[in-house]
């Protein structure tokens, strides 16, 4: 039995190409019979020696416009559900267009082995569309010309990797981009910050009993509430008054508390007593939430008891920007639970972190931006080797992560690669969120 392979992908990117080219001759029309609607066709195909079926899902471009959407989307399925590998065409001269996106996520649901190949490459043109088919989330593009002839001994590798290949791995966060639940939110922070007094304000009852003495919270794993028509869920309030019996243990017990929190949610406020300076207690939880890739937002409480309060204010400013460089320019916003002062500003900067986290630059801004940055910052060279950085995309939001390709990459210095994630979060406005930045070499 030869595998079966199907060639999936929107119109026009070249399938019946790529198709003909890998079936020769051989080509047997499925349905073929005049005033039928032709749906696929298939037939033997090599590749070196490798053989196999493939099945070609283009030509529904024939059927009537009403319907096309509807047959492209059942014709890709019930290919993709007879095909054993999937080979997954898109336009490197294009780039990734939510066509292209559309496909792919039908893919993906499928769980099986995908070679997506870039098309239209002849003569490495397309090479930036190609780098932009990496955040399709289904590996590493092939680069080819069905047209040309061009990169089969490539593809012929990647199929011959793909037959008995695991199917590739879910890219959950493709999934995120779909419909929401309620925004998940974690206030942490030190003992007596005040998260009770916040979270008791925010929920609207006394179902956390506050006082001065720590630990009286009752257990909840969450709590749900609607803030100006928005579905909020605060998270694992239960961890953060753990009773500690011991004095000296309390310091390390809210910190791994704290993860706990952190874990579950998507924006995690961490709140610190304004009246007090920041403790190094406060930054290994403000650290912790950036390890993680949550969204940060520092609530400076007990504001009323603050006399100066400008003086104070740049005075924290300046300590969070410094003491927490990895997350610079994270929201600051002083409230008072006890009064409620603040407390709608708070929720507003959340809403908005949560935004920046989710937040998807296009490639082509993302290269624009780089190329300006190579032209006034470019790499240093080390050791007499220049680096040569290429091109950059963005691979998944929550947080927002990069993938820079490029040769010798692994010698940038730390300093180099932390003005680039800078330069990121100043040029796409991405202040207070974690930034992930990878390198790669391209093949
Ligand atoms: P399908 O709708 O995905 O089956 O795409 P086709 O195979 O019909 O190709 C669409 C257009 O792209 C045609 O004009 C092809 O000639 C062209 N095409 C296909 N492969 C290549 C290629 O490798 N390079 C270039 N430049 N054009 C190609
Ligand atoms: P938690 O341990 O972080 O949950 O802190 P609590 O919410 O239990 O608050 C600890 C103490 O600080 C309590 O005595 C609160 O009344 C007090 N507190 C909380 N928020 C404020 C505030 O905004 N202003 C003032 N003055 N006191 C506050």
């Amino acid at each position: 039995m030869l595998p079966v392979v199907a060639i999936i992908g929107r119109p026009n990117v070249g399938k019946s190409t790529l198709f003909n080219r890998l079936v020769g001759r051989r080509i047997a029309l499925v349905d073929d019979r005049p005033g039928v609607t032709r749906d696929r066709r298939e037939g033997e195909a090599t590749v070196g020696d490798l053989e196999f079926i493939a099945i070609d899902t283009a030509g529904l471009e024939d059927a009537e416009e009403a319907t096309l959407a509807g047959r492209m989307r059942a014709q890709t399925m019930s290919a993709v559900e007879g095909a054993d590998i999937i080979l997954f065409v898109m336009d490197a001269r294009v780039g990734i267009t939510p066509e292209d996106e559309y496909f792919a996520g039908i893919v993906r649901k499928a769980g099986k082995p995908v070679v997506l190949v870039a098309n239209k490459a002849e003569g490495h043109g397309g090479t930036a569309g190609a780098y932009d088919a990496f955040r399709l989330g289904l590996g590493d593009p092939v680069p080819l010309s069905a047209e040309h002839n061009e990169g089969f001994v490539d593809l012929y590798q990647a199929l011959n990797a793909a037959i008995g290949h695991e199917p590739p791995e879910e890219d959950e966060d493709e999934e995120d981009d779909g419909p929401r639940g309620p925004l998940s939110i974690a206030v942490v922070g030190r003992p007596n910050a005040g998260k009770s007094t916040l979270i008791n304000r925010l929920v609207g009852e006394d179902r956390l009993l506050t006082g001065p003495e720590a630990g009286i919270t009752r257990d909840s794993i969450a709590v749900d509430l609607v803030w100006r028509g928005r579905d909020i869920r605060l998270v694992d309030t239960a961890g953060m008054r753990r009773k500690a019996r011991i004095q000296d243990k309390l310091e390390k017990l809210a910190v791994s508390d704290s993860l706990r929190s952190i874990q579950f949610a998507e924006v995690v406020v961490v709140m610190l007593d304004a009246t007090i300076p920041f403790e190094k207690q406060d930054l290994q939880i403000a650290d912790l939430v950036s390890r993680e890739g949550r969204a940060l937002v520092i609530a400076l409480n007990k504001w009323d008891l603050v006399e100066e309060r400008a003086g104070a204010m740049k005075r924290h400013r300046e300590a969070a920007d410094r003491l927490l460089a990895q997350v610079r320019g994270m929201p600051l916003v002083p409230i008072s639970a006890a009064t409620g002062e603040g407390v709608d500003r708070l929720m507003e900067a959340v809403l908005q972190a949560h935004e920046v986290w989710n937040r998807r630059v296009p490639t082509a801004r993302i290269n624009r931006w780089l190329e300006g940055v190579l032209e006034h910052h470019p790499p240093p060279a080390v050791r007499g080797a220049r680096v040569k950085l290429r091109y950059m995309t963005q691979t998944k939001a929550r947080p927002p992560t990069f993938v820079l390709f490029g040769t010798r990459t692994s010698v940038l210095p730390e300093s180099y690669v932390r003005y680039l994630v800078n330069g990121l979060r100043e040029a796409f406005e991405l202040p207070g969120t974690p930034i992930r930045l990878t390198f790669r070499e391209p093949k």
